[in-house]
């Protein structure tokens, strides 16, 4: 039999203010699944992600995370669980150096990233320890993003557009890294508009149009729906 779901999105609806963004949002994530999102811009993947970890006005529908209802819950209690999400903008504190970016999350669960596992993870944080945010390049601004959520013990992850701006040999980088989570077990849910790293990190993706998610594709069955995709995403 499947295994329970890590998350379990059903029928997820989602407000900014009087705007009616998402329309019924389903999708599941199995426990050490990489899955991405896809979908033209402003269909509403952001939004999912942030409906996930409850920075959204309003929400309604279900979102279970390990069997735990979460939709009334404010978003330090879902971090609690072991969740975390990297915006796209990614959210580093510009004025503090990467030691004190590094130092600030709280451990919400056991078994969160030693400083030295992150520099194991991403050796160039290590030579740019004192540096501050600003002085990032936008590949060691992501490192350092994903960085911040691994010491918090969260396992499973969401992440925004991780490679937006980067250069193909950082992408890299951030693919081989997603991957070695994915065998340590982490669960990721991906926003990503780089096709060829959606094709290379993930084992499923889900479409999103106008906020609902109306397709799913296996990753060993994208090429043969090359079609399906080309009308869904322009690629
Ligand atoms: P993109 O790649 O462009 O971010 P997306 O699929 O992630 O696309 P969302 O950012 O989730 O899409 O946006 C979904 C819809 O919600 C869009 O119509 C967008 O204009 C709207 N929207 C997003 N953020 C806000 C906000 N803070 N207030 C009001 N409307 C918003």
């Amino acid at each position: 039999a499947d295994p329970a779901p890590q998350l379990a999105v059903e029928n997820l609806h989602a407000w900014y203010g009087e705007s009616h963004v998402l329309h019924g949002v389903t999708f599941a994530v199995k426990p050490g699944e990489v899955v991405t999102l896809l979908g033209r811009n402003g269909a509403g993947k952001t939004t999912t992600l942030k409906s996930i970890i409850g920075i959204v006005g309003r929400r309604t529908g279900s979102i279970a995370f390990a069997g735990t209802e979460t939709i009334g819950m404010v978003s330090r209690a879902i971090a609690r669980l072991g969740i975390a999400y990297v915006p796209e903008e990614r959210g580093i504190y510009a004025s503090l150096n990467v030691e004190e970016n590094l130092m600030l999350p709280p451990q919400v669960r056991p078994g969160g990233f030693t400083v030295e596992q992150i520099f194991e993870l991403f050796p160039n944080l290590r030579e740019r320890l004192a540096s501050q945010g600003t002085k990032l390049s936008g590949g060691e601004q992501q490192m350092l993003a994903i960085a911040r959520i691994l010491r918090t013990g969260a396992r499973t992850l969401l992440l925004d557009e991780p490679t937006e701006g980067l250069a193909p040999v950082i992408i890299q980088q951030i693919g081989r890294t997603l991957a070695r989570l994915k065998q340590e077990g982490f669960t990721i849910v991906l926003v990503e508009q780089n096709f060829r790293f959606a094709q290379s990190v993930a084992d499923r993706h889900y479409i999103v149009e106008q906020g609902r998610v109306i397709d799913m594709i296996a990753n060993d069955e994208l090429d043969a729906n090359h079609d399906k995709l080309q009308t869904y995403l322009g690629v």
